[in-house]
């Protein structure tokens, strides 16, 4: 389905609500609705029991979102924490240079794109895509643009030379989307933390930031834990908050927000051990989303070229959202930096005694870091689907179904009388609803003819539907409809609880 759709959807349904819409809405800030909220819980639940609870040497905090303000400033966020700036004169337009850069070599690689897809029409079979992209002189020169503009753009980055990435864009004539002008301010730093003021110290003293990771609050809390858990290397701290980035860019709804949640896990290991454990974790995050269900060809793994100032090693898994591949989560080898930092500038030791070789050193990190509102828009985005099945009659009939793993769907069953005006079968639908209740998310519906009812569960999502009918009364059976194959299954009341219960749990996602 297209974005549009998928906004205009998840606004229609309660999922997703713009920020203070009555006041025209807050840029890059969003509401979640009743399905939404359930739909994120889940979420965030699978990815807390496959993190935390399946792992003995992973446990879980919940730290606040106000730090010491000397935080960020060893966590290098004070200094570093920026994006390049620029605005274009005539349509006053805000935009990041790197951003601009890249979009510059992503309709290049559309192009290349377009005319590998003509090759392999015009030769089938016998088309063989790296032999033509390796050959193919149009493509080649159009290659090399895209290689040299992201080498200079790696370069000026690194650098942190402003005045070499407005040249850039000059030099590549990248004009602004909204005007199309080339006039261009120049190009700067802007740091991306949010800041506020304690009310009883003034001035820069007083100075605090809204966390913009979570990852802080685990490192200044690594010696609490380890201690008070009697943990042993390697063991793991997971942690599910808010974050704040003023971003200069945030317009694809909720992929990038000022606002949003992560869920990110530290794990502290020998140093040395870093390239193993990068390696264990670079594979356990993918099978986590291929476990989902999200299908191979829409995640992919993206190398960092450009590594953070903390990092040595790190990757994107991106996922093929309908704007195109983005990153989704990053898992990253932090080496000693963050420790070490917070060491020194606290003046407290952050060190681990190791009992078998009866010396004392600072941990090594890798760390996996996933938002939870892109989790969201993705599992959203791959699972609302428009497609056509046979009506009551034996007609087609179009309908718009979300077709989201039971595990996570934000109802999991819904009840519905065949008649409402029918008290017998109205009754007997609202005992097994009441059944129901302490099991599973489930909803009581008997607005409507059955079909509407229908539709109007699967565009949420809700995996199967009971249907109280006259043979009920009779013989205290139901029917169970799934959502995805539409079969109809007769079942005794009393098995329902159990049946959907068994359908929708998440044990089922976690190997072995
Ligand atoms: P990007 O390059 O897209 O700005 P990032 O590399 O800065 O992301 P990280 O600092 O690695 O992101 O943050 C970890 C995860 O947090 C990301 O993979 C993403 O899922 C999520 N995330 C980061 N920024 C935002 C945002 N503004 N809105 C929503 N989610 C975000």
């Amino acid at each position: 389905m297209d974005f549009k759709n998928i906004i205009s959807h998840c606004k229609e349904y309660g999922f997703i609500y713009q920020s203070s819409e009555i006041y025209d809405g807050l840029a890059a800030a969003y509401d979640y609705g009743p399905y939404g909220v359930e739909l994120k819980n889940n979420i965030k639940q699978y990815w807390w029991k496959s993190m935390v609870q399946m792992h003995e040497n992973i446990v879980g905090i919940d730290a606040s979102i106000f730090m010491h303000p000397k935080t960020w400033k060893a966590s290098g966020h004070v200094d570093a924490f920026n994006d390049p700036l620029v605005d274009n004169k005539d349509s006053k337009k805000r935009y990041r240079a790197d951003q601009l850069v890249e979009g510059y070599a992503e309709k290049i690689e559309n192009k290349i794109q377009k005319d590998v897809d003509k090759a392999k029409k015009r030769f089938g079979d016998a088309f063989d895509e790296q032999e033509f992209r390796s050959t193919n002189g149009r493509i080649l020169e159009r290659q090399a643009k895209i290689d040299s503009a992201m080498t200079l753009l790696g370069t000026h980055m690194k650098n942190e030379d402003m005045a070499g990435l407005k040249q850039l864009i000059e030099d590549l004539e990248i004009a602004c989307p909204d005007s199309g002008s080339r006039n261009w301010t120049d190009v700067r730093q802007f740091n991306l933390m949010f800041s506020t003021q304690l009310g009883n110290i003034a001035g820069e003293e007083g100075k605090l930031y809204l966390r913009p990771e979570t990852a802080q609050g685990i490192f200044v809390n690594f010696l609490n834990v380890q201690k008070s858990t009697r943990q042993k290397l390697p063991f793991g701290i997971a942690q599910i908050g808010k974050a704040f980035r003023n971003e200069i860019v945030a317009r694809q709804f909720i992929f990038r927000m000022r606002e949003f949640e992560q869920m990110e896990m530290q794990f502290f290991i020998k140093p040395g051990a870093e390239m193993d454990w990068y390696k264990h974790w670079k594979a356990a995050r993918l099978e986590w989303h291929k476990a989902l269900g999200v299908p191979a060809d829409h995640l992919r793994y993206h190398d960092h070229d450009n590594l953070a100032h903390y990092a040595n090693a790190a990757v994107d898994i991106e996922f093929k959202f309908p704007f195109g591949f983005r990153e989704l989560e990053g898992i990253h080898s932090r080496t000693d930096f963050d420790l070490s930092s917070h060491q020194e500038l606290s003046g407290k030791k952050l060190q681990y005694f190791d009992p078998q070789t009866n010396e004392s050193y600072v941990p090594y990190v890798v760390e996996t870091s996933i938002g939870c509102d892109r989790m969201f828009l993705a599992q959203i985005s791959l699972a609302l689907q428009e497609e056509k099945v046979p009506d009551a009659d034996g007609k087609e009939s179009k309908r718009t179904v979300m077709k989201l793993h039971p595990a996570v769907a934000p109802v999991k069953c819904a009840v519905l009388p065949l008649l409402k005006n029918r008290e017998e079968l109205v009754n007997a639908a609202k005992d097994v609803t009441a059944k129901l209740k302490p099991h599973v998310n489930v909803q009581y519906d008997e607005k409507d003819a059955i079909g509407r009812r229908y539709r109007r569960q699967d565009a949420i999502g809700t995996p199967y539907c009971v249907t109280v009918d006259f043979d009920t009364l009779e013989d205290q059976t139901v029917t169970i409809r799934d959502r995805d194959t539409l079969e109809q299954t007769r079942v005794k009341i009393e098995d329902v609880a159990k049946i959907i219960g068994e359908k929708v749990d998440m044990s089922g996602l976690f190997p072995g």
